[in-house]
């Protein structure tokens, strides 16, 4: 008998037929022998709805306790169908919010983290034969406060309590049927990956490819358990999220990515000596804000600028922040640009190929796209550009590396 996790995202759990239909997948897996734990999300577009309602209150931030007690209901919702529909079948089902079934973590609304998993109504549930359905995106902190884990968090929920109950395997049901070279909304001829390997789909996650939360895919490697990424409309293979060693394809590209939620920070005329850098950016940690790339020029007399990019909810903060530090700095303007998009190629195969950071920039050249930032790892080159570019730029490059013929470096 296996044991399987299975999420199903929001536009899988969208209307009552599509309820109806997870509960004959989830049955289905149960009749053929396995323990079954199914993890929610929301019904489509209610997580936003919940948000604006929060918004027109208008006023300060919401207090970030009673928001997380607020958007946390969606889930509690599809719990409840989703074992009513199942009950409506003639199988056993029974629903778990976060606190109910041991997701225990930090305090730190509306991003927290999970600390520890307690598994023990959950073994209970499924030794008696029954289905366990669970909410993600939520957990319970020590003093008994509702807690959410990040937009998206539902694939986070679903792979950390696949690893704590050393589940076979963790099925991610979305509205796409595999992990895809681009986003296939934006890219037509983007390509369905078999695999692809848990540094790359880390890579692509936190660069902007948003069919897995970042935090799953850590929590997968860690624990060296396989994602398995299908559609919940068909019943095709979909994408393994595996180890790199299990990996068939070795693509030079396997993932171009764009990111529209950064904005970029120039502090200009700083005075080039040691300690500047502490000096501007923590403030900006000490108030949460995470730095993405770092840019500093060669200094000129004696002068230089330092340029950063941070998340674009958090930018006007970010300003002020660095407004401040600038005028203890000496330093004689702060420029901001939020109209900015990272456009990224992620691939294993990068390592072994040179030049393939010129063929990119060759590319983005080729239509005439500035180039603002760079940064690289051993499997991924990103670049900032102008926002109005990102659709072009994504389609050139993928064109470029991925499509026809294309997986080898031109001869130079
Ligand atoms: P769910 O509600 O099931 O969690 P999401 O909307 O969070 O679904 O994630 C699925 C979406 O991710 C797809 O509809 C697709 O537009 C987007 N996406 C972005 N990049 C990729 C990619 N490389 N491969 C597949 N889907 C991607
Ligand atoms: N419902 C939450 C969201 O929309 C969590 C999720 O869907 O994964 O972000
Ligand atoms: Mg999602």
């Amino acid at each position: 008998m296996a044991l399987v996790v299975q999420k199903y995202g929001g536009t899988s759990v969208g209307d009552p037929d599509r309820i109806r239909n997870v509960a004959k997948r989830v049955i289905a897996t149960h009749d053929a022998g396995n323990q079954v734990v199914v993890c929610v999300s929301a019904m489509s577009g209610e997580t936003n709805q919940l948000v604006d309602l929060a918004e027109q209150l208008g006023g300060e931030r919401p207090d970030p306790r009673e928001y997380d007690v607020l958007v946390s209901t969606g889930e509690q919702k599809t719990i409840a169908l989703l074992s009513m529909a199942i009950h409506q079948l003639g199988r056993d089902a029974k629903s778990f919010t976060g606190s109910q079934m041991g997701m225990q973590t930090d305090s730190d609304h509306s991003k927290a983290r999970i600390v520890d998993i307690d598994c023990s109504r959950l073994r209970k549930v499924l030794d008696e034969g029954a289905i366990a359905v669970i909410a993600g995106f939520q957990g319970v902190d020590p003093e008994g406060n509702i807690t959410t884990l990040g937009r998206g968090g539902s694939d986070t929920s679903a792979v950390a309590v696949a690893c704590a109950l050393e589940a076979d395997v963790c099925e991610i049901y979305t509205d796409v049927d595999g992990v895809y070279t681009a986003d296939p909304r934006v890219v037509s001829g983007a390509k369905k990956l078999g695999s692809v390997s848990f540094d790359e789909m880390l890579e692509m996650a936190s660069l902007g490819a948003k069919v897995l939360q970042i935090r799953s895919v850590k929590f997968a490697k860690r624990y060296g358990l396989p994602i398995h990424v299908r559609s919940s409309f068909k019943s095709d293979e979909g994408t393994w999220v595996t180890r790199e060693e299990d990996v068939m394809e070795r693509l030079v590209v396997s993932g171009v990515t764009h990111n529209l939620n950064e904005a970029k920070i120039r502090v200009k005329g700083v005075e080039d000596h040691p300690g500047i850098a502490s000096k501007l950016f923590k403030p900006l940690s000490d108030a949460g804000i995470q730095i993405d790339m770092i840019v500093q020029n060669l200094s000129s007399e004696g002068t230089t600028d330092m340029t950063f990019t941070v998340p674009r909810a958090e930018y006007k903060k970010a300003v002020e922040i660095a407004n401040a530090a600038a005028g203890e700095m000496g330093a004689s303007e702060v420029e901001g640009d939020d109209a900015i998009a990272k456009i990224s190629i992620v691939g294993l195969g990068m390592q072994d190929h040179a030049g393939v950071a010129t063929r990119m920039f060759t590319t983005l050249a080729n239509e005439s796209i500035n180039i603002q930032l760079i940064s690289t790892s051993e499997i991924k080159i990103s670049v900032v550009i102008e926002e109005k570019y990102a659709e072009l730029a994504l389609r050139a490059l993928h064109a470029e590396f991925v499509e026809d013929g294309a997986a080898e470096p031109s001869p130079e």
